[in-house]
């Protein structure tokens, strides 16, 4: 208690300090192009958003109003927004709401189409009037049978990477930034929250009020509207949940306030306020989402043992990398990702110990390993600076920005040793907090205050071999566990004895479990999985991780026994990288690929779009 009481002052000056900083990153871009997004922000671009939505769960369809305040510095005749198939009806400008024309670009693939609309020198605000379409990629509208409750319907939105565009008019783009306040309204019996400062109870109107104060990038918007609950963890965080689930994720997730702490005693202060995680509906098709104030969150994490918690960490350190300090395009990803992976690995350090880490840093070398052969070794998706023009930037969503982008920095770090690397971070996110930068920023930044034109230090670290190179540098640090070398032994000697009895107490996190089932041998029989589950209870685990594993191997080695969990576990599970694998599984065979289908048949009405349009592809 001490110690908080000491701490807030402290805070607060900075937060004040943040409020006027924010301002000047809203008036002061980064303005970079951007392959993926029509707008050209070197002539007009936006400032800030007053949002007035109405939510429509009946047409399945967003209306309203995109108030944008805009800075023509070129004193342009047009402004250009991203769109993808919103219905405009009208555009207005200036405070009297003057009619004007505007009209639509080429329809490009995954992108969209640029809306261009007519103003004056003058002109500083532009009212968009729109409906979305429902085909919004944004948007997931569940049934009141896909949520925990079963009695309301419920709405999220998934911005990043490229679909703020289909439920907001906007410059998409990451390397424009803005404010933003909203009125949204929806049915009394909901509750809507935003990625911003938001209520914690229903009221009787259905009216919510928002403000972001802080300047972010549109992939950053967020919105969702359910049957939602709030409980407080501690001073400055909490959770947000069907009323369910919220008792089982307030447990979960107790250790969300020290790792904020953890986080800060790194790299600095939380700058955002509160730090409040939402747990939706198991339809959410990733783990987490970094939204602003409000991480959206996968249920599935929710194991009942706090054993998939470190999630948190990540989505957490994105309020520094990512959101505090953004990649100027989807080509720069790593700069949002890589950052975020170390970081998150340092907080889960801090709390979780070296122990933990270290199994943690063996898992992303497998991982990018993984990628690596998956793509080839000399293939340019696999440079950290990649090129995603014309190509759906999701299609960046590999290990290669996550893990190569994290051993890129560990290699870092081991060169100028880790006090120093700490001191660069601070700097690096103090110095650019509300900006967002390219990859070629970042290496300018790099290079003026940590290599500092010492040429050993530069071969040491080989910047162009990670960053514009393939593959694996050759100076990659060794990463090792000792825990896993205890497992590797207990193997060893199950190979040769076939005794189980007493294996499940030694190996006993999810970490350990995840571990032993990716070391067991190739030609594993269903009479061993069957004596291995007798001890672990790996098929009824409720942990996702080792469920994934598992069945990855119950398919392979045709153990019927996890069949039927299989089955309930693809239908109620909607976490794309979670279930993915398990359809590509099943069809290496002509009969999984029959189960694939049938199961499907089922599931496929429970997952979110970008999900099932995956695995449409690969099931057709
Ligand atoms: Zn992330």
């Amino acid at each position: 208690m001490k110690k908080l009481s000491l701490i807030i002052p402290v805070l607060m000056i900075i937060a004040c300090q943040q409020k006027n900083k924010h301002t000047t990153a809203a008036n002061d871009q980064q303005l970079v192009s951007d392959p993926h997004s029509f707008s050209n922000p070197a002539i007009a671009y936006v400032k800030h958003l007053d949002l007035d939505l109405n939510v429509d769960f009946e047409k399945q369809q967003i209306n309203g109003k995109a108030s944008w305040t805009i800075d023509n510095k070129a004193k342009a005749k047009e402004i250009i927004f991203d769109n993808s198939k919103l219905n405009i009806e009208k555009i207005t400008l200036g405070p009297d709401e003057t009619p004007t024309t505007f009209s639509f670009g080429k329809e490009e693939e995954f992108i969209g189409k640029a809306l261009k609309v007519a103003i004056s020198p003058e002109t500083d605000r532009v009212h968009v009037y729109y409906t979305t379409d429902k085909q919004a990629s944004a948007l997931q509208w569940l049934t009141p049978q896909q949520t925990a409750g079963k009695k309301h319907p419920y709405l999220f939105t998934q911005s990043e990477s490229i679909a703020a565009r289909s439920w907001i008019p906007c410059q998409d783009s990451p390397g424009i930034r803005f404010t933003y306040n909203a009125v949204v309204t929806v049915p009394k019996a909901l509750l809507a929250l935003m990625s911003a400062e938001n209520p914690t109870i229903k009221n009787d109107s259905g009216v919510y009020h928002f403000k972001q104060v802080h300047a972010i990038p549109s992939y950053l918007l967020a919105l969702a509207v359910g049957d939602i609950a709030f409980k407080a963890v501690d001073s400055r965080t909490g959770v947000y949940a069907e009323p369910l689930v919220l008792q089982k994720a307030v447990w979960e997730f107790a250790d969300m306030g020290k790792m904020v702490t953890a986080a800060e005693k790194l790299y600095g202060p939380y700058r955002w306020g509160r730090y409040d995680l939402l747990v939706l509906p198991p339809s959410f098709p990733f783990g987490g989402m970094e939204n602003p104030n409000l991480t959206f969150i996968t249920p599935t994490i929710i194991a009942g043992d706090r054993s998939l918690v470190s999630i948190i960490c990540h989505e957490l350190a994105h309020s520094w990398s990512g959101n505090l300090v953004t990649n100027a395009t989807w080509n720069d990803f790593w700069l949002n990702e890589g950052f975020t992976n170390y970081f998150e690995r340092r907080i889960d350090e801090e709390l979780y110990g070296k122990k933990e880490a270290d199994m943690q840093a063996v898992f992303a070398r497998h991982a990018l390993d993984d990628a690596i052969a998956d793509m080839g070794a000399t293939s340019k998706d696999t440079h950290l600076k990649t090129d995603y023009t014309g190509r759906n930037p999701d299609e960046g969503t590999n290990d290669i920005a996550y893990e190569k982008g994290y051993f890129f920095l560990r290699s870092i770090e081991a060169a100028v040793g880790r006090e120093k690397f700490d001191a660069f971070l601070r700097g690096y996110f103090d110095g650019h907090a509300f900006h967002s930068l390219t990859t070629e920023q970042f290496l300018d930044y790099l290079n003026k205050h940590l290599i500092q034109g010492d040429p050993k230090l530069e071969q040491q670290i080989d910047v162009k071999a990670w960053v514009y190179g393939p593959g694996i540098p050759a100076n990659i640090v060794a990463v090792g566990a000792e825990r896993f070398k205890v497992i590797d032994a207990l193997l060893a000697k199950w190979q040769k004895t076939g005794q189980v009895s007493g294996l499940s107490k030694e190996i006993v996190s999810s970490n350990e479990k995840r571990y032993f089932i990716s070391r067991l041998p190739a030609d594993l029989t269903a009479v061993q999985m069957s004596a291995l589950d007798a001890t672990f209870h790996f098929t009824a685990s409720n942990n996702t991780d080792v469920q994934l594993a598992w069945y990855t191997l119950a398919i392979r080695h045709h153990y019927g026994a996890a069949d039927q969990r299989i089955r309930a576990y693809l239908i109620e599970n909607g976490r794309m990288w979670h279930i993915i694998p398990l359809y590509k599984e099943l069809l290496k065979t002509p009969e999984g690929a029959k189960t694939a289908k049938d199961i499907y048949k089922t599931a496929r009405g429970n997952y979110h779009p970008m999900t099932y349009l995956a695995i449409d592809k690969l099931l057709k």
